[in-house]
Parts: C-alpha cells; sequence; structure tokens
C-alpha cells in the first residue's frame, strides 16, 4: 500500500513538473513519517525513499538510531532550544528555524561537534496566529543575522501553508514564498543559498509544484491519516 501510495505521488509530481515546464529532478519529495512506527518507513525505503521528515526531535533521533545510515532525516516541526542536540548531527536539514535564539543554539551545537548544520527559515507567509515561523517583512533581516553565524548555512526557505478545501487557494502563498527567496538573493549575503524551496503537504504539494517549490513534504498521501491517540 505504502510503496503504491508512493508511486501514485511521485506521478502526481512528474504532472505537475510537465504543466509548469520544470524538471522532476529539481523536486524532492520528503515522506513524512511522523508518528509512524519504523516499519512503515522500511517499506518506503524498500519503494526507493531516502528523505523522510519529523517534526519531533527526539523522534527523529530515535529513528535515526535505528534505521539505516543512508536515510536523510528532514527536521520539519517546531525545534526547543534544548532539544537541539538531538538533531544536529542527525538531520540533513532543520526546515523550521524562525529566530536568532534558535539559531544560536543550533549555532553552539554544531560549532562543539564539528559540523555545518544546513537551514531553512521558517516564513508564516499568511501569518496564522497558531502557526510557527516569522513573518515575511521579517524575514530579510533574520537571514542576514543568521547568516553571521559560521556553523549554520541557510540554504533557502519553508513554508506551512494554511489548511484550505481546494489548493489553489494557497498558490499566492507559495508564489510569496518564490518571491522572497528571489528577494534574498538579490541581497548576496556571505553564507546565504535559496536554492531550496520546501512547500507544499498532502493537500496542496501539485500547486506548490507549479509555483517553485524543490521539496514537498508528503505525509497523509503516503502512510495514511495519522493517529495521535496510540
Ligand atoms: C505533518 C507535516 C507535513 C505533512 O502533512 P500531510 O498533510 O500529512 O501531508 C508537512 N509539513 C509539516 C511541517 C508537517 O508537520
Amino acid at each position: 500500500m505504502i510503496q503504491e501510495n508512493i508511486r501514485n505521488v511521485q506521478e502526481h509530481i512528474v504532472k505537475a513538473c510537465e504543466r509548469s515546464g520544470r524538471d522532476p529532478k529539481e523536486v524532492t519529495l520528503i515522506a513524512v513519517s511522523k508518528t509512524k512506527p519504523e516499519c512503515m518507513v522500511e517499506e518506503a525505503y524498500a519503494a526507493g525513499t531516502r528523505d523522510f521528515g519529523e517534526n519531533k526531535a527526539q523522534e527523529m533521533s530515535r529513528k535515526y538510531d535505528s534505521l539505516s545510515k543512508d536515510i536523510r532525516w528532514h527536521m520539519i516541526g517546531h525545534l526547543q532550544r534544548n532539544k537541539v542536540k538531538y538533531v544536529v548531527g542527525k538531520a540533513c536539514l532543520i526546515h523550521s528555524v524562525d529566530s536568532v535564539r534558535l539559531a544560536e543554539a543550533i549555532q553552539e551545537q554544531a560549532q562543539k561537534t564539528d559540523v555545518i548544520m544546513p537551514v531553512l527559515i521558517e516564513v508564516n507567509v499568511a501569518d496564522e496566529e497558531s502557526k510557527f515561523g516569522i513573518t515575511t517583512e521579517e524575514t530579510m533581516s533574520l537571514v542576514e543575522e543568521i547568516s553571521k553565524f559560521p556553523n549554520i548555512s541557510i540554504k533557502g526557505l519553508m513554508t506551512i501553508a494554511p489548511h484550505v478545501s481546494n489548493p489553489e487557494e494557497n498558490r499566492w502563498v507559495f508564489r510569496k514564498l518564490k518571491q522572497l527567496g528571489v528577494d534574498i538573493k538579490d541581497k548576496n549575503y556571505n553564507n546565504v543559498n535559496v536554492d531550496i524551496l520546501s512547500m507544499g503537504m498532502s493537500g496542496d504539494y501539485e500547486v506548490a509544484i507549479e509555483e517553485g517549490a524543490t521539496m514537498v513534504r508528503v505525509g497523509t498521501s503516503i502512510f495514511g491519516e495519522r493517529n495521535y491517540n496510540i
């Protein structure tokens, strides 16, 4: 079932790329395995998936320790400063950096363990109160601040779009994140890249790809609904 779901999502990715004149190789599918057991990750792994997303530091760390070492783990959830130690050195990319204070904690841990930690800046494009991420207006100054941290490498931007019934309603969100990336690139900050745009989830990843997503984070369409009560 998981393998079939992955094939199905990949087909939709290819079609969205065709519609927008993009090369499917530019788009990385991240299978969001949060709350799901290791055996389901292994099933997706057998289907060829190597990029997995988790939103809890300890859960990601546990899965990193017990599963194949060629898996690329993406930290996509809100990260508390005291949990940074579980993530630096294990995650290939932290998608959710939204404050200087968090960046300071990442810098400290990365320096201690002698690594350069790649990160994305999480932008709350739609300005939803329930969501983490900084506002579009604050993004430029945050990027400039964090670009000075020697053990952090900014690779791009991430957003979580609102929950909508019609994915077209989120098109402007994705377009705005893409434009913000272009504006940052124009500033030519040292140590800052904006090659990665992490946007689009099960309900809206096709629209996100049409608007330039290079990483889509898909959970439900691959692993089924999540049950938070178990
Ligand atoms: C859970 C989660 C996803 C996946 O959501 P689905 O709707 O299940 O595809 C994507 N991004 C983030 C940040 C998440 O927390």
